[in-house]
């Protein structure tokens, strides 16, 4: 039995498998839970070495073999920061709403911490230590309605439907680039495993890799979900379909435009809570629809 991601010898890595894991990683990094990238994973096809499906344990086993640090395919400081994710208690009890709401694994930030927050009771909390600071939270019905309708005006824009028109070329252009990025890879884990490159220089290649792996992965998710969207694109009509739409559809359609909304703590703790959002609260950081991978 070899570890996923190397070879038997444990001395190379193989170039298909450490992709996953390395994008696997930048998107716990980035907040999203085990069990959504092991959704999407089998969404694409791509299967364990077993040829099994993917489970949220079997990929956590993988992102923390200690192997991804000594082949340097994570960097010492991100595989702490993953551990401590992923052993956090307080992730295991929050797994059940995940799903169930729209702005979880990392739509909504902490603004002091800038933590992934998670859905407590009625509203989004930073977790507590060490996952996060635990001193942000804020009500969840009104905050999803503000956000909703924050990206149904954007996404009716003149601008914004152009852009979501040339979503395809996007795709194609950040695949392109992921499979170059492949072949440097590969090439550089053989010059590293002969000790022809250093390990900064082998770091800095599998950290472009990740990037690149995550823009191109993005672009095919937004292209997917530019698929889903009713026509014509009014919101009126967005409205009637998101009434239907599935929490999963939901995140999608928000992930066209929205990179993430950052939570200011509450200014004063003893106002009476009206139902309504304190916008002043609020960062929405947009993604860049024409972004270059
Ligand atoms: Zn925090």
């Amino acid at each position: 039995m070899r570890p996923y991601g190397y070879t038997v010898d444990r001395k190379a890595t193989i170039a298909d498998e450490a992709l996953v894991i390395g994008d696997a990683i930048a998107r716990v990094l980035g907040g999203e839970s085990l069990r959504s990238i092991a959704r999407s994973l089998n969404d694409q096809g791509i299967k364990t070495y077993n040829g099994f499906l993917w489970r949220s344990q079997g990929l956590k086993r993988i992102l923390l073999q200690p192997l991804n640090v000594e082949t340097g395919l994570v960097s010492e400081a991100d595989h702490d920061k993953l551990k401590e994710i992923l052993t956090d208690p307080s992730r295991r009890q929050s797994h059940r709403y995940e799903l169930a709401h729209v702005l979880t694994g990392g739509y909504v930030r902490c603004g002091l911490c800038a933590n992934a927050m998670v859905y407590r009771g009625t509203s989004y909390a930073c977790p507590v230590a060490p996952a996060g600071c635990g001193r942000v939270r804020i009500g969840a019905p009104a905050l999803e309605a503000y956000i909703r309708d924050l990206v149904f005006s954007l996404l009716t824009t003149p601008q914004t439907r152009a852009g979501l028109r040339r979503a395809e070329s996007r795709a194609k252009t950040a695949d392109k680039a992921l499979k170059a990025a492949n072949g440097r890879l590969t090439q550089a884990a053989v010059d590293y495993a002969k000790g022809d490159i250093s390990r900064p220089a082998w770091l800095a290649l599998s950290r472009e890799h990740q990037r690149l792996t995550a823009a191109a992965n993005r672009e095919r998710r937004r292209l997917a979900a530019t698929g889903h969207l009713p026509k014509p694109l009014t919101p009126k009509t967005l409205a009637a379909w998101w009434d239907k739409a599935s929490t999963t559809t939901k995140r999608e359609l928000l992930g066209l435009v929205l990179d993430h909304v950052k939570i200011k703590p509450a200014p004063d703790r003893r106002r009476p809570h009206d139902g309504s959002v304190d916008a002043r609260r609020l960062k929405v950081i947009w993604l860049k629809l024409e972004e270059n991978p």
